[in-house]
């Protein structure tokens, strides 16, 4: 559909949370280029606004806030009229009562209406009325609207939608709604198309990859995708996230197995105390995850396992936290997310007693920290001396000269541009590096042979 009153529109989207939103991000971008619209890098330029939401936890919910009413102190856009929208998780939960406290927002669309944001962007120029739609109304096949990739060289694959686990703190359910799978075909097709436009690496995404399948299909698929997933000519692939509780051993043969698919695991674990897991209704125990991990290392031994963490649960004790450190040792995450717990309202969570002063949580994330800082260098001390192949994603931002990219497991790598190359030419290839420092955040070393 086309809507002459879009075109040559500026617009700018800022994004926030996860990379679901991320790839939203991306079909709202694709969405506003196939109206004839133009992307700026910044608020002042543009005619269209557009924040993508998340409500995982209350800070973000405080920054959207913030960001709206900065925009009332912006210069007039180039056609004279700005249009503010507000998308993503607070969006879909919120709806028509956001307006409330943003006077100045004219767009809500849900995380199942995108497909819409055009026409109701379109509206709002017409009438300067508020329009707000947040039903689930995005024909199956959404997921495979056009979009505008934010690189050339990597890609989002959404592969499903929504999330049945209820996890006691989480709100995601209640806002992305159930698990939906998108076909097994489609998602093949996708990435062929992908890897046939020179798209060196996919991300596979869903709130619980494991369990992929299951709704459409009766029982899981994620190993089976990995596999055909591996045969359309991709050269590297990724997914995330991974519940532990459906993390089935095909899926770890697959892993072990398909070359393809990058050996680094994102395995959120959230509490090393059993205790605390129960009541998150995690459905696994500190020895499940242990006895995960060590399974999935007999396997695939120098894989980078990550994780997300929370520290603060309700009634969270020393004991409990203890836990935690002990099984970040154990585990020897090569990277964690690590959050402090942020009550929010509707989830059970929220209900429990929650008497831990704000101190005490901070000291004890301070030392989760220092204990994955510590996870972290050591677990980079194995490559010291490999030579290692590196995704090129752009040049470090301290030094021009430096190329920075990605290993196979997932750490950040540095090297010096040779002489007589062009940094430009680089990115979105692949170089070998070979590895002479190996610190917490990331290895350093220098390239050998051509870049492929
Ligand atoms: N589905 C993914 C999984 O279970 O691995 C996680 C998706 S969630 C958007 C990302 C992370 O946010 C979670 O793994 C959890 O650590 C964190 N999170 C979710 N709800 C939270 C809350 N209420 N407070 C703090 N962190 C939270
Ligand atoms: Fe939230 Fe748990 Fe679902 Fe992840 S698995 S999105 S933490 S409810």
């Amino acid at each position: 559909m086309s809507y002459p009153v879009l075109r040559n529109k500026t617009y700018f989207i800022r994004t926030f949370g996860c990379q679901m939103n991320l790839h939203d991000a991306e079909r709202v971008s694709g969405l506003l280029d196939s109206c004839g619209c133009l992307e700026v890098a910044s608020p002042e330029e543009a005619d269209i606004v557009v924040f993508m939401t998340c409500c995982v936890r209350e800070a973000a919910d405080q920054r959207l806030y913030g960001q709206c009413s900065s925009c009332k102190s912006l210069p007039a856009p180039p056609s004279g009229k700005r249009v503010i929208a507000v998308g993503g998780c607070i969006a879909q939960r919120d709806g028509e009562g956001l307006l409330t406290n943003l006077d100045n927002v004219r767009v809500i669309f849900g995380t199942s209406s995108i497909a819409h944001v055009a026409e109701l962007l379109a509206q709002a120029f017409e009438d300067d009325e508020r329009h707000v739609l947040t039903a689930e109304i995005d024909e199956p096949g959404a997921t495979s609207m056009p979009w505008h990739r934010a690189t050339s060289y990597h890609a989002w694959v959404p592969i499903m939608t929504g999330c049945n686990n209820f996890c006691s703190y989480c709100i995601v359910p209640y806002v992305r709604g159930r698990e939906k799978s998108r076909p097994f075909e489609e998602i093949v097709d996708e990435v062929c198309g992908l890897a046939r436009a020179g798209v060196r690496e996919v991300t596979l995404l869903g709130q619980n990859v494991n369990s992929y399948g299951r709704d459409s299909y009766g029982s899981p698929r994620f190993a089976e995708l990995l596999r055909a997933v591996g045969e359309t000519g991709i050269e590297r692939i990724r997914f995330t996230s991974s519940h532990p509780k459906d993390l089935l051993p095909e899926t770890i043969d697959a892993l072990a197995e398909v070359p393809q698919v990058m050996p680094h695991l994102h395995l959120a674990v959230q509490s090393g105390s059993s205790r605390i897991l129960k009541l998150m209704n995690r459905r696994y125990s500190r020895e499940d995850y242990l006895d995960l991990v060590r399974r999935v290392r007999e396997r695939i031994p120098d894989i980078a396992l990550t994780t997300d963490i929370i520290v603060g649960f309700p009634g969270e004790t020393e004991e409990d936290f203890e836990q935690t450190l002990s099984l970040a040792e154990e585990a020897r995450f090569a990277q964690a997310f690590t959050f402090i717990y942020s009550k929010r309202a509707g989830t059970p969570a929220a209900e429990m007693p929650d008497d831990t002063p704000h101190e005490v949580i901070q000291e004890r994330f301070d030392r989760l920290v220092h204990v994955i800082e510590q996870t972290a260098y050591d677990f980079n001390q194995h490559d010291l001396g490999a030579r290692v192949p590196v995704l090129v994603e752009g040049v470090s931002k301290k030094d021009a000269r430096r190329i920075q990219g990605k290993s196979p497991k997932n750490q950040t790598v540095h090297a010096p541009v040779p002489e007589g190359i062009d940094p430009a030419d680089l990115v979105g290839r692949i170089v070998d590096v070979d590895v002479d420092t190996a610190r917490t955040w990331y290895l350093a070393g220098s390239i050998v042979g051509e870049a492929r």
